[in-house]
Parts: C-alpha cells; sequence; structure tokens
C-alpha cells in the first residue's frame, strides 16, 4: 500500500485508498471507530483540491463539533497548504448560521439575529407557561422544551402541527398554544434557538427554489462526518443541498451574472452535488436528541447508485482494547457484525479498578496518571471520561490535591457564567435591539432600580403602542417619562436607552473591543463589581476583563470581523464545545463529548448501573443498546491502555448510594482484564484484616473472573429484549458484584449502634456516633481516633465491631 508516491493517498490500505479516490454520485464510508473514516474524509477533499477538481469555496464538509472542524481545516491545509482557504468545513450549526445571516432578510428576520442558547429558550418558555398557567395542566419548562426540540429536529412547524392536534384535549391544545406563542416570540425578538438554526435553513430552501439553487450550485461536494448522528433536520438539510440544479433558475442567475459557468452534463443540466457520509451505527450516541440511525442504514435507498466501502482495520488501538470493544458492542441487536483488527498486536491488558468509594477511585486515577507521567506520558494524551458531569468533583479535588493539570471539556463554560451572560446581552442588545430577552437580562444589571413593577409597566406600554413596532420595549424605555414612574426610575431607564443608542450608532463600523468597553463603562457593569466587598466579584470583574481581552483577540484574528460575526462565533463555540488550550493538561470530559477524539490512555470511570447504563435511559426502549454504544465509543478511544473502574458506594446528592458494577462489565472476555483493588479491600496488611476480606485471594482466576460465562445461555427473545440485561438478571446482585469487586464482603445484618467501638482496616479504632438509614443502606457515622469523621455502608464497609 502507499508505493504510488502520492502523498494523499500514501500509506492508506486498499479500501481506505479507494474511498479516497472514487468519483461518483454518492459514497457511504461505514466502518467501526479508529478505522480511518475521518482521515479518509480529509485525504478526500483535500485530494479534490490538489487535482484541481473542485474550488475550495465548492467544497462543504460537516463535523460534529467545531474542535473537529478546527481540526480538519488544519491537515487538509497541512496536505494542500494555502490552496485550501474558502473550504467551509464546519459544523451543521455554523454553515446554517452562515446561510442564515445572508438570506434571513427573505423571510422576515434580519441579518443581525440573535442565536438563542438553551438557557435564553427556557427563560422564554418560562415566561410563556406562566402567562399561560401551563403548569396547572403538569407543563414543565423541561418537557415543553423538549417537545418543541423534537418536532423542530421533525421540521413540524406550528402550522403543521395545529392540523394534528386533538382539539378535544385540554392538554394537546394548551401545547400547542405554547408553540405557537414561543415561535411568534422568536420572530419578534428576531431570534433563532438552536433548532431552529437548521430547520429554517431547510424551510428556506423549500420555500424559496432560487435561494436554494444558489447553495446547490455552488457546494459541488458535500462531505459529511458522524452521519450516524444526523436527525431528521440535517438529513432533509443535505438532501436539499445535493438536488440537481433546476436548470430554469441556474439560467435566470446566469443571467444576472451571479455565477461563473458551472459544469453541465451532455443534456445541459447541473447534476447534484458529490456526496460523501462516513459513519459507524455503532457509535450512534444522540438518539435523546433526534439522531436518527436510519439516516445511515437507508443511505444507499436515499442517494439509489451510492457506493458502499467498508474498513476493518483499526489503527488507533491495542488488540486487547478492540477485543474487549467487538465483544461489548456484539450484544446489541439490529447491527451489522463487523470485527475491527488491528497489526500493532495485543498490547497491555485493560485494567479494572474497584474503589471503596468515588473518592478511591479518584485517587486511583490520579495515581496511575502520576505514574504515567513519570513514565513519559504527556498530560495531553491522558483523557478522564465518566457518564455524568456531577461525576467531576471528587476527581477534581483529587486532581488539584495531587497538582495534576486539568481541564474539564464541556463543563461549566465561561459563557455560561453569569457576569458574562450580562456583558453579552449589553452587546446582543445592541446587535439586535429587537431582542427583548438580553434588553430584560441587562434592564437593572448594575442595579439602577428597575424592579419587575417597572418591567411590567414598560411591556404594557410597549404592547399598547407599539406593539408592531421593531424594537417595542426599546421604544417604552425612550417614552419612559410617559410612565408616571418616578424622576430617578425614568431617569435611569432613559439612561439605558441613550446607552445603547448612542453605541449602537458606532455599532457598524467601531472594532469589537471597543464597542464592549464603551458599555462596560458606560454601564459601570464593572465597576459596581469592583466596589463590591464580596470576593467572588473581584472574579467576576476579572472574567469580564477576559471577556475583554477575548473581543482584542478576535479583532486581530478578525481585522474585518463585525459585532454580529463576534456574537455568532461566540454562541456556537460556547454551545457545542470549547476551544480549551489541552495542550499541557489531561482532559476531563463526559463520554458523549470524546466522540471522534483519541488519546494514549483512557480512564472510563464509574462503570456502574445506575450510571452506564444511566438510570434515566435503562428503562427505556433502546436505552440500554444506546448506553452500551456510548460504552463502546469510550473503549475505543484509547490507543495504548484503558482503565475501567468503579466504586462499590457513590455519594450523590448528599446520599451514599451501594454501586453495582455495570452489566457491560460482564461482557468482556475476562483475560483481557486485570483487576485491582482499593487499599482497603486488598489483603495487603497482613493480621488484622476481618474474615470476610480475606475471603478472596485464593489466587484462583484473578480477581474478577467469572467461575463460567457471563453470556446468558440459550437464544433470545429477539425484538429490543436486552440479552445481558437477561445475563444479569440469572445471577444474584450481590454474588456479581463480590466477582467483580473481587471481596466477599457481606457484613450481613452487623449490629451497630451509636456508642459501639468498631475497627475498620484503612482507618483503624473509631466510636459509632449515629446509625441512619434501612436495611442494605444502613448507614453508620463514625468518629475515628486518628482518621476524623466518616460515613460507612455498614453493609459493605471493612469494618468489625470490637
Ligand atoms: P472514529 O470512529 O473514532 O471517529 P475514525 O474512523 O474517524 O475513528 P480516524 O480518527 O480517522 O478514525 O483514525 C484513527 C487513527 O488512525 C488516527 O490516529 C489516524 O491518523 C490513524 N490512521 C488512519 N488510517 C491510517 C493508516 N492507513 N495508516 C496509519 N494510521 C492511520
Ligand atoms: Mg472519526
Amino acid at each position: 500500500t502507499g508505493a504510488s508516491g502520492d502523498p494523499l493517498t500514501a500509506g492508506l490500505n486498499p479500501q481506505q485508498k479507494e474511498a479516497v479516490e472514487y468519483r461518483g454520485q454518492s459514497l457511504l464510508i461505514v466502518a467501526g471507530a479508529g478505522s480511518g473514516k475521518t482521515s479518509v474524509l480529509t485525504r478526500r477533499i483535500a485530494g479534490l483540491i490538489a487535482s484541481r477538481e473542485a474550488w475550495p469555496s465548492q467544497i462543504l464538509a460537516i463535523t460534529f463539533t467545531n474542535k473537529a472542524a478546527a481540526e480538519m481545516r488544519e491537515r487538509v491545509a497541512h496536505l494542500v497548504g494555502q490552496a485550501g482557504e474558502g473550504m467551509w468545513i464546519s459544523t451543521f450549526h455554523s454553515a446554517c448560521v452562515r446561510i442564515l445571516r445572508r438570506e434571513a432578510e427573505q423571510f422576515g428576520f434580519t441579518k443581525s439575529f440573535t442565536i438563542y442558547d438553551s438557557a435564553d429558550s427556557r427563560a422564554l418558555l418560562k415566561r410563556i407557561l406562566k402567562q399561560l398557567d401551563a403548569d396547572t395542566l403538569g407543563f414543565t419548562v423541561s418537557q415543553a422544551s423538549g417537545k418543541i426540540s423534537k418536532l423542530k429536529n421533525e421540521l413540524t412547524d406550528v402550522e403543521t402541527y395545529s392540523r394534528q392536534v386533538n382539539a378535544g384535549d385540554p392538554q394537546d391544545v394548551m401545547f400547542l398554544e405554547i408553540f405557537r406563542q414561543y415561535t411568534r416570540e422568536l420572530q419578534r425578538a428576531n431570534a433563532f434557538d438552536f433548532d431552529d438554526l437548521i430547520a429554517q435553513t431547510v424551510f428556506l430552501f423549500r420555500a424559496f427554489p432560487h435561494v436554494a439553487a444558489t447553495y446547490q450550485r455552488r457546494f459541488r461536494h458535500i462531505l459529511v462526518d458522524e452521519y450516524q448522528d444526523t436527525n431528521h433536520a440535517q438529513y432533509a438539510l443535505i438532501r436539499e443541498l445535493t438536488r440537481p440544479v433546476d436548470p430554469e433558475l441556474v439560467d435566470e442567475l446566469e443571467r444576472g451574472g451571479q455565477f461563473v459557468q458551472t459544469m453541465r452534463d451532455g443534456s445541459g443540466r447541473i447534476p447534484g452535488a458529490s456526496l460523501t457520509v462516513v459513519g459507524d451505527s455503532d457509535q450512534s450516541i444522540y438518539a435523546f436528541r433526534g439522531a436518527d440511525i436510519r439516516n445511515i442504514v437507508e443511505f444507499e435507498r436515499d442517494f439509489p447508485n451510492s457506493k458502499v466501502i467498508l474498513l476493518e482495520q483499526n489503527y488507533r488501538s491495542t488488540q486487547n482494547i478492540l477485543d474487549a470493544a467487538n465483544a461489548v458492542i456484539s450484544n446489541n441487536f439490529d447491527r451489522q457484525a463487523k470485527n475491527l483488527f488491528t497489526t500493532v498486536g495485543a498490547g497491555e491488558k485493560i485494567v479494572g479498578f474497584t474503589g471503596y468509594t468515588g473518592h478511591d477511585e479518584a485517587q486511583f486515577v490520579a495515581d496511575e496518571i502520576a505514574s504515567l507521567h513519570e513514565a513519559g506520558t504527556a498530560y495531553k494524551d491522558v483523557a478522564v471520561f465518566y457518564r455524568t458531569n456531577s461525576q467531576t468533583r471528587a476527581l477534581e479535588e483529587i486532581f488539584i490535591r495531587s497538582a495534576i493539570p486539568y481541564r474539564v471539556l464541556g463543563g461549566t463554560k465561561f459563557y455560561e457564567r453569569a457576569e458574562i451572560k450580562d456583558a453579552m446581552a449589553y452587546l446582543i442588545s445592541v446587535a439586535n435591539p429587537a431582542d427583548p430577552m438580553a434588553l430584560r437580562r441587562i434592564m437593572n444589571v448594575p442595579k439602577r432600580g428597575i424592579g419587575p413593577a417597572t418591567e411590567t409597566a414598560l411591556q404594557r406600554w410597549a404592547d399598547t403602542n407599539a406593539p408592531d413596532a421593531p424594537t417595542p420595549l426599546r421604544d417604552a424605555m425612550r417614552n419612559a417619562d410617559q410612565l408616571g414612574l418616578g424622576p430617578k426610575v425614568t431617569g435611569a431607564i432613559r439612561g439605558l436607552a441613550t446607552l445603547l443608542d448612542e453605541v449602537q450608532a458606532t455599532a457598524a463600523t467601531a472594532p469589537v473591543h471597543e464597542i464592549l468597553t464603551a458599555l462596560i463603562e458606560g454601564s459601570g457593569l464593572v465597576e459596581v463589581l469592583r466596589a463590591s466587598r464580596d470576593p467572588q466579584d473581584e472574579a467576576r470583574a476579572e472574567n469580564i476583563d477576559e471577556l475583554v481581552a477575548v473581543t482584542k483577540e478576535f479583532q486581530k484574528n478578525n481585522p474585518d470581523g463585525t459585532l454580529l460575526d463576534f456574537l455568532t462565533e461566540v454562541t456556537l463555540v460556547a454551545a457545542a464545545d470549547d476551544l480549551d488550550d489541552t495542550s499541557g493538561t489531561v482532559s476531563l470530559m463526559t463520554l458523549h463529548t470524546a466522540k471522534g477524539l483519541e488519546y494514549e490512555a483512557v480512564f472510563l470511570t464509574g462503570v456502574e448501573e445506575d450510571l452506564l447504563p444511566h438510570r434515566m435511559s435503562a428503562s427505556e426502549p433502546g436505552g440500554p443498546a444506546e448506553e452500551r454504544r456510548l460504552f463502546y465509543v469510550g473503549i475505543t478511544r484509547a490507543r495504548q491502555k484503558l482503565f475501567l473502574s468503579l466504586a462499590m458506594t457513590r455519594a450523590q446528592f448528599g446520599e451514599v448510594n451501594v454501586a453495582m458494577p455495570s452489566r457491560y462489565l460482564q461482557e468482556i472476555p475476562v483475560e483481557l482484564i486485570e483487576w485491582k483493588q482499593s487499599p482497603g479491600m486488598a489483603n495487603s496488611r497482613g493480621g488484622t484484616q476481618p474474615r470476610a476480606l480475606n475471603a478472596r485471594r485464593d489466587g484462583a482466576g484473578g480477581v474478577g473472573g467469572f467461575g463460567g460465562t457471563p453470556r446468558a445461555s440459550g437464544g433470545y427473545g429477539g425484538g429490543s429484549y436486552d440479552r445481558a440485561t437477561a445475563a444479569a438478571k440469572t445471577r444474584p446482585k450481590t454474588e456479581w458484584a463480590n466477582r467483580v469487586t473481587g471481596t466477599v464482603r457481606d457484613n450481613g445484618d452487623l449490629e451497630l449502634e451509636a456508642g459501639d467501638r468498631i475497627s475498620h482496616v484503612d482507618f483503624g479504632e473509631g466510636r459509632v456516633m449515629a446509625v441512619t438509614g434501612q436495611g442494605a443502606r444502613r448507614i453508620a457515622e463514625v468518629s475515628f481516633d486518628s482518621a476524623g469523621r466518616k460515613k460507612l455502608l455498614i453493609k459493605v464497609a471493612p469494618i468489625e465491631k470490637i
């Protein structure tokens, strides 16, 4: 392979090479994790440009995150140099914002529209639900927003939905009203929510064929990574973009002199753009956001005469890691069997670890990272994954104490901080004066004595006097003296209106950081924080300074960038993923964020029932299968080393819970994992151990080994029935738990009450202060003679009464 000397195909295997060089209308590349899908896509782009088959401006490549887009752009640039400038490599959302900014005026928006993030749209929904008293019918903001999002992802607009509504059902009728008002408020605010970005672009193309034709003609090659996680709206967008161009519309466009001549076929028609999609149905993990696995399964039907290429060789991981991944995913039904292999060899065993507490687990992770680092692994090549964000706290605590530099990807982000949202709301109020949400946010920030009653008075004025004006609330502010408010409040309102008007007048030409500075100084936003005695406020002031620095940086990188460009960039980056610099740090992230990435060493933590599969999805149809794919995604991120860890007990929301090993652990062949234990569990400290703790260590089978096969014998019922769940059910839970943890630890109904003295394997002797809870959840609060106060789960704690 790769002997051709062509740098674009050098080193590729024959299937990869074919995928790079294929020139047909539509191409589907399906392959497991790490088989080079993203690499092939990148080289196809480079190949099209290098061979001059396409101008960079004729290429639209879609990635799942902004980070992935940046990486792909960089790699293409590496392959073809400056020739690659002008390509659109972006997420669906970014591409659609670019299109909408250009075309919004076609359908009643302006190009300065605001993009509502999920917090914004929830705030809007909250107002609407309140006005409609919708809670009396049981509606919550989450519910309503979930349902609206789902409808938009299915391209159902209010009009269409109203035809499906059962007029006799008050719930249905109420929801229709919520949906209608929400849509109308967005329109009045000149705003789109995230789901709108895609859906409205599709509607735009469908409603305005000449607009569609413009983009159909422009993009001759469309390439989509992670196609398995596209939802219906995204699929529809791709369909629109790849349609053959209507010859009449094109003639019209060309007479208008808008375009250079486009390639036509023999009959004078312009064929649709070529489409390449790559994906892996085993990595579909966004069904909860409307991703539809059928898009990939039915690709060949949707795009006739398409070519399908399979890749099976994995270039990322060791064979042990792949064997584990293959074994786990083979438990899912309705999938095309594929088996990843590598030529790099078995590699090291997977390391399993069971901690007594989540704290132990975090300590294990930190210790292992420290030794990896000592042995030469850079921090940036290490990642720690978890199922839910709440798991980061224990990890962060230990990392800080162990001086391990880390960064949480996609955690509470800079742009979600209240003070940053305040400063951004000032910018938005200048960019899009029609947006009442931003205006309401800053109305009394910093405090100006404008309370809810004043706000209501302003709103009432707006509704009565300027309901159809482009900026009703701003008009109300300008006319504050008609409201009969006190002179101080009136002055404050007019002061804010004047500030916004003045800055707005310069916004078209002034650099973004000057606009921001003018707003901050004019409003006293930072000044007030600096004057405060709350130490948090100083940090808040620094954050706003940081935002000013961000705008300066933006202006440096985009000399022609406008305020709108800045807002667009920030909203999209803040929503999807951050561009945090992880060059010298360990990366912490959820399993969902990990998709597409790879690391030398991966720690997959909290491999427990209720976390993985997550409590919420375990009982949903398809839930356990989707969670298994998530586990598969996690495993396949690792190049050399994989650590799977869990804890026997986990504190969450102030409660200590007994955790059970994840059912998915059973699916990994025992010989692939080498188990380690919490110090409190291992027989490592001689004489004083309680008998129960000595029960393992008989040398047989290794810790965590199963006596027999973990799979349920016999056939299965079919359908969406989960085979592994059945296996787990046939085995008593404690027995299974003990096998994985390697310790037969069950204190039974050990009687314990306040005043008793106990001995603990790690903490030594102490006195029981209180006993709470029932049955298996009884907790003893113990004051140890030297180790301080601890809460212990009586049933499993390594303790004895003395
Ligand atoms: P995922 O499903 O996780 O998104 P993928 O199929 O997109 O994975 P890539 O990320 O493109 O896989 O490739 C995985 C790794 O293998 C990368 O480090 C890539 O550079 C490397 N790789 C891909 N093809 C080859 C090859 N032919 N020779 C050597 N390395 C390769
Ligand atoms: Mg990839």
